[in-house]
């Protein structure tokens, strides 16, 4: 008797619930990942985050030989390939864990009839959430559009312990093992192979056992101090561990579990506080996870109304200089050119970056949302969508209508110009505070290469400010 498990967005063996699961069955398991043509094929897809999954599922299909259980990689449309599989291996059930995002869902559903056509039971469950989307409602029985109070009922919502790590495994019958090698299964592709190179060094190292000492030296050191650190981004005062949660290469409970034993371990109100923001952070990522999981549309435009018909300017040579990092505002720059860089972009940096693109620029939200997505190594639908509609002030939660000025910004959160110096080495020679104002003379710029400001901060706050007003009014 055999069991699938089929891993998605869940790479590892460990503190994973329906891997956990489909061992607790008692029969053989085989583990597999199926790369889907309609995934891969997008045109939002970033190399860096192609990078980072192939190791993941390097040191994944490593961990499967190490325990004994066979792991097959397939390739194909997975409704496709997962019922024949089953069949084809005389599987009495498959397990995976949910996903949140439209398309998945639909695969999923198509997957599912492909199996209970074949008599093959589906046993499925919520992983990559520590409550599950239909687990939480308002009073009057509805999913939460705002975040406060989200996070308040969240909160209190009972959270498991981490799950059962993957044993190993015994041998397979003689019939079971002829089946397993007639499979059409296809070697760990490498990004070459994808028609894309490789980067010398990811930002993030891939893989189980990197998110775990990620998480441990993150917990051991900057965990008690998040609050204070968490918006300088010329310091590492974050987890770094979005990547690893996207893919699930740590699990969530895991993750939990790390920032109760620092509660009950820390001695003061004050640490004890800054362990508490960064459960909100991990509640924010619920959070945009529930909202999609409840209005898939958000997936497509806008949330509010007005927005669906906003008139942006759309400036495109503007927009190219976003993407490069030339707008003339240092810190806008220095910000993308770190995303260029390296896949990875500051929280922070992304609300800066997020707010210039759509109230200076007063272009389409959508736009960058993309050009993200084609970058992060994280890139995420729910928090990207999440985050730019956040910013853009077309999301859920949109009041007050948030302006970010780029000078300020700067002056609160890189006094000492560090960061952007870090990004822009041109301007190294170039006073602090001229970096962090952007008061930079023109013949400054001129020698040292660096482009005049593209669009004027104040105009433009003024021109938003109007466009918004006309969309609101003619609701
Ligand atoms: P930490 O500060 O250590 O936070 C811990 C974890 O909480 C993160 O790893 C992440 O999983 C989650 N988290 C933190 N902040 C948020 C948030 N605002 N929304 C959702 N989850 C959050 N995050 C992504 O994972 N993928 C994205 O594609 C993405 N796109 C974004 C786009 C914009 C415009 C903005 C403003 C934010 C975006 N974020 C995205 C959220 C956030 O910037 C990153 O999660 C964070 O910078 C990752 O760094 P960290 O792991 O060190 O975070």
């Amino acid at each position: 008797n055999l069991i699938l498990f089929w891993h998605r967005r869940d790479l590892r063996v460990t503190d994973n619930l329906g891997l956990s699961y489909a061992q607790s069955k008692g029969h053989s398991l085989v583990g597999c990942f199926c790369f889907d043509p309609d995934i891969l094929n997008r045109e939002d897809i970033a190399p860096v985050r192609l990078q980072y999954l192939l190791g993941c599922l390097q040191e994944l299909q490593d961990n499967y030989q190490k325990l004994n259980h066979p792991f097959l990689l397939l390739q194909g449309k997975p409704e496709q390939v997962i019922p024949n599989l089953a069949r084809d291996l005389g599987v009495m059930e498959v397990v995976w864990n949910r996903d949140v995002e439209p398309y998945s869902q639909l695969r999923d559903r198509r997957v599912t009839e492909g199996l209970k056509e074949k008599g093959i039971e589906v046993t499925t469950f919520w992983d990559q959430l520590l409550v599950a989307p239909e687990a939480i409602r308002t009073q009057t029985g509805n999913p939460y559009t705002v975040y406060t109070p989200f996070w308040k009922n969240w909160q209190g919502k009972q959270k498991l312990d981490p799950a059962a790590h993957l044993q190993p495994g015994g041998g397979f019958f003689e019939g079971q093992q002829n089946a397993l090698e007639q499979v059409n299964v296809i070697p760990l592709p490498s990004l070459k192979d994808w028609g894309y190179s490789e980067s010398e060094e990811l930002v993030i190292i891939p893989g189980e056992r990197a998110a775990q000492e990620q998480l441990q030296k993150f917990g051991d050191r900057s965990l008690e101090f998040y609050e204070q650190q968490r918006n300088t981004p010329s310091i590492e005062g974050t987890s770094k561990l979005s990547a690893a949660l996207k893919l699930g290469a740590i699990g969530i409970r895991r993750v939990w579990q790390t920032t109760q034993q620092a509660i009950r371990k820390s001695t003061s109100d004050k640490s004890r506080q800054n362990i508490q923001t960064w459960q909100q952070e991990l509640a924010w990522r619920e959070f945009y996870q529930h909202v999609l999981y409840h209005f898939p549309e958000l997936a497509d435009g806008p949330y509010r109304e007005p927005f669906k018909h906003f008139p942006w300017q759309n400036n495109p040579q503007h927009f190219q200089a976003w993407c490069e990092g030339k707008t003339g505002y240092p810190i806008v720059d220095a910000a993308m050119r770190q995303l260029n860089t390296t896949g990875w972009m500051h929280n922070r940096c992304r609300m800066i970056v997020a707010s210039f693109l759509t109230k200076d620029l007063i272009i389409n939200w959508q736009w960058g949302e993309s050009y993200f997505m084609q970058h992060l190594i994280d890139g995420d639908l729910a928090a990207n969508n999440g985050g730019w509609q956040w910013s853009a002030s077309s999301g859920m939660d949109a009041k007050p209508l948030r302006i970010f000025n780029p000078s300020s910004q700067a002056q609160k959160f890189d006094p000492k110009a560090k960061y952007i110096r870090q990004w822009l080495p041109e301007l190294k020679s170039v006073e602090a505070k001229d970096l962090v104002t952007g008061d930079i003379p023109p013949l400054v710029r001129q020698a040292c290469h660096y482009p005049l400001p593209i669009v004027d901060h104040n105009q433009q706050q003024r021109e938003f400010k109007q466009r918004y007003k006309q969309v609101k009014e003619n609701l």
